[in-house]
């Protein structure tokens, strides 16, 4: 069994139709997506001697099932430098999902590499009841949430659909390049779409996807946040 198709099956196995960040990032690696290294750490004491061997800065975020938006619920930490701010991270992200989501089950954190900072990209999918799968490519932050500015596409995508998905939106003269920066890497974001529509072609079980946000680079993009979701 492929990697993608077993991580589908143990959620199944478990009744989850939310696969964690966890899977989904395992998935995406299975899909030749870059991701964040992540290990997950059970206890304090693991999330110390992981961050130990992932290096400073690093970054700790809760993992349970219950949990999908973990910022909101003060489960996201950046920029870790020492031990010891991974030991405070780490009760603070406890105390905090226990108060803000009383009764969610958590695994622990998961402790991964600071991604360097890079133009945030959403790639998403989801399931039209009428037109079936569709991805949708924006610039993150402002731009998807007050602006609305996002290009839709129908799987399978061809290989124009992906450039044209890149290209359309209103502000892609970011992806340019904005106030000196360099240019960002327009072939791997359409790799990334391309990637995703043969995957959901061939898995109608996947009625959502959210790689969000993405890092873009000049050179290369690296899933930052992924969270998949299986239909019923
Ligand atoms: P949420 O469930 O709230 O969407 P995210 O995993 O997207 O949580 O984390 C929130 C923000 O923290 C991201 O938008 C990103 O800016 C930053 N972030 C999260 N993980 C990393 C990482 N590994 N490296 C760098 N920045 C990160
Ligand atoms: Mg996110």
């Amino acid at each position: 069994m492929s990697s993608d198709v077993q991580i589908i099956e143990k959620a199944r196995a478990e009744r989850r139709t939310i696969l964690t960040e966890m899977e989904s990032k395992q998935l995406l690696t299975s899909l030749g997506i870059r991701t964040t290294e992540m290990r997950l750490a059970p206890s304090r004491e693991e999330a110390v001697a992981l961050s130990r061997e992932v290096g400073y800065p690093c970054v700790l975020k809760v993992s349970s099932p219950d949990i999908t938006h973990k910022s909101d619920a003060g489960g996201v930490k950046v920029g870790l430098a020492s031990e010891e701010q991974v030991a405070e991270a780490y009760d603070a992200i406890m105390s905090s999902c226990r108060e803000k989501v009383p009764g969610a089950a958590i695994e622990g954190v998961t402790v991964q590499n600071m991604a360097p900072a890079g133009l945030e990209v959403i790639v998403g999918m989801a399931t039209d009841p009428q037109f079936g799968p569709v991805l949708m490519f924006g610039l993150g932050g402002v731009w998807v949430e007050v602006l609305r500015d996002v290009s839709f596409k129908l799987v399978p995508l061809t290989k124009d659909d992906a450039r044209s998905a890149v290209t359309e939106i209103r502000a892609a003269k970011l992806l340019e390049g904005f106030r000196g920066s360099a240019p960002v890497d327009k072939a791997a974001l359409e790799d990334i779409l391309l990637r995703i529509s043969d995957f959901v072609a061939k898995t109608p079980e996947v009625r959502e996807m959210d790689l969000n946000p993405i890092f873009a680079y000049p050179d290369g993009a690296i899933a930052v946040d992924a969270r998949v979701i299986l239909g019923e």
